[in-house]
């Protein structure tokens, strides 16, 4: 086991990051998307030391960047509006920034990175056709980026990424009063169990939602899964994931891993040749749907990125939360909750209800047991807007 760093903002914190990432592009083949990849629309210029902080509006070059995955928050006063753009795009002091942006920046100038995607400060919050055109780009935007910054554990943009760590994650030596084969002391390492291996092995619990307030997000949850790789940044901890390695700082979980990460539940879904890929898509919206949402009618919003992920690569039709292929399989939801006050989908879909829990009747049906009498003669929707 590894020692976990005092303090994730020390040299030492940003190296293991940055370890983390020459590894994933020099050794690992399932991550091919090393890139550099086409500019999103909008990003960040933080020059590559201490230069200039300025927006900048990418003309499609191509460039490594950062993408910031985060809670906003009851206030967001740093939105970029019709009104602040022009003058962002000279400069932006990074003094007026709040600590989990300059946090990001920081991590940025240790990796070399010039760029920064944040959806706040990079989408045009109050211009309707950027904002819809922006978020449909969305999971393009996660994937492309040489690596997503998690902010697990802010539960708005003041709290920052980097920590100093609780003492009782940090182990404790102890010298034995014996000595081993080569004449030295034997030495014992202890600490208290920690959180983060519970969240990030086992999947999220209610419990936990004041240390992990971005766990607790149904608008970061695809945000989770999308990425090429992300590195949270928990109180405790740093925990990596991309395709390659599941790893926290203190190597406890790549050793102790026990449930499949949500990661993992994705790419089983992007396997042909996984007879379960409705059940699969059925388990990744129960989960999406156990986490607090601002406006329960934006259900559909929190996983539309991972719907037109699945579309480009051939997952078939999209009908408002389901899957043509399968619709009839996953039909067979259920929810508690009242519809939505206004008309958000169609009421064969879960997306119709305000409902925090939304489950698959047909999870506990024995394999053996399902049998389909029925077929879809025509099934379509009209998406409001670009996304799906
Ligand atoms: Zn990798
Ligand atoms: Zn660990």
């Amino acid at each position: 086991m590894e020692h976990v760093h005092p303090d994730s903002a020390s040299g030492l914190g940003l190296s293991v990051v940055k370890d983390w990432v020459q590894n994933c592009l020099a050794n690992h083949t399932d991550c091919c998307q090393a890139g550099p990849f086409q500019l999103p629309t909008h990003v960040l210029d933080v020059g590559v030391h201490n230069g200039n902080i300025r927006l900048y509006s990418s003309p499609g070059e191509k460039a490594h960047y950062l993408a910031l995955s985060h809670c906003w928050g009851l206030n967001q006063p740093c939105k970029t509006t019709i009104a602040n753009i022009e003058e962002r795009k000279i400069s932006i002091q990074f003094e007026s920034l709040p600590k989990t942006y300059q946090d990001t920046i920081t991590v940025a100038r240790s990796l070399n990175v010039r760029f920064i995607w944040i959806d706040s400060l990079c989408i045009i919050q109050d211009n309707v056709s950027d904002w819809q055109r922006e978020s449909a780009s969305m999971s393009t935007v996660y994937k492309n980026a040489l690596l997503t910054i998690a902010a697990a554990r802010s539960a708005d943009i003041n709290g920052g990424c980097f920590a100093p760590r609780p003492p009782s994650v940090i182990s404790q030596m102890m010298v034995l009063p014996s000595t081993d084969n080569d004449g030295d002391d034997l030495k014992i390492f202890f600490r208290k169990p920690i959180l983060t291996h519970t969240v990030f092995s086992y999947g999220f619990h209610d419990a936990d939602a004041s240390q992990f307030p971005l766990e607790d997000r149904a608008w970061c949850f695809q945000e989770r899964i999308l990425p090429t790789r992300i590195v949270h940044y928990t109180n405790e901890e740093l925990v990596w994931e991309c395709n390659g390695l599941n790893e926290c700082e203190c190597g406890v979980m790549q050793s102790g891993k026990q449930e499949p990460s949500l990661r993992e539940y994705f790419q089983a879904l992007l396997d042909e040749e996984s007879p379960d890929r409705a059940e699969i898509w059925m388990e990744l919206i129960t989960k999406c749907s156990k986490r607090k949402l601002s406006f329960k009618s934006d259900r559909l919003h929190t996983i539309s990125g991972l719907a037109k992920s699945l579309q480009e690569r051939g997952f078939g039709e999209y009908l408002a939360g389901l899957w043509k292929e399968s619709l009839p399989r996953q039909l067979l939801w259920s929810a508690s909750g009242r519809r939505t006050p206004s008309y958000r989908a169609p009421t064969w879909s879960f997306a119709s209800v305000e409902a925090t829990g939304i489950l698959d009747c047909c999870d506990k049906i024995m394999p053996s047991e399902k049998t389909m009498h029925l077929q879809v003669l025509q099934a379509s929707v009209v998406p409001a807007g670009e996304d799906p």
